[in-house]
């Protein structure tokens, strides 16, 4: 991500928390920068072991806390899937691409699709502003359609 991206995202959080008159504490805000340098989905352990690499040691309630506050503020996404653990991924991430889940294996994979992703953003909805989008085409995986063949 860029510093101006960034800048724009820590900017928009400081906002956020003074709206709902949250501290700006330095957990917070190492968090963001933190989830900030995942190129994509990351979950509570990726992000766990990330934060005791930098040195920076919260407690899992503090990182529940603090990634319900950034769901909240609509700077991440809470991906809600049958996989084995809760994933998130930054807003403006996951506008980029569509998610590919497997119904079997819970895996996901994403698809990046330029006209899909205009087609969304074009939409005209009558009493309704879109504020941002998330997508999931559900099936199953190569993976998970090969071993199901040879089971038969
Ligand atoms: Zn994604
Ligand atoms: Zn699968």
């Amino acid at each position: 991500m860029d510093a101006k991206k960034y800048t724009e995202m820590q900017d928009m959080f400081t906002m956020y928390l003074a709206e709902k008159k949250l501290r700006k504490t330095e957990e917070r805000s190492v968090i963001l920068e933190c989830i900030c340098s995942f190129p994509g989905h990351f979950d509570m352990c990726m992000l766990h072991q990330k934060l005791e690499g930098m040195n920076f040691h919260v407690s899992r309630a503090t990182l529940y806390n603090t990634l319900d506050v950034l769901v909240d503020s609509g700077l991440i996404i809470r991906h809600q899937l049958m996989s084995q653990s809760m994933q998130y991924e930054l807003r403006i991430l996951a506008e980029t691409h569509s998610h590919l889940i497997c119904t079997k294996c819970g895996a996901i994979r994403e698809l990046k699709d330029a006209t899909l992703k205009k087609d969304v953003d074009n939409l005209k909805i009558s009493r309704f502003s879109p504020e941002y989008h998330a997508l999931y085409i559900y099936g199953v995986c190569s993976k998970c359609k090969y071993r199901l063949q040879r089971k038969k």
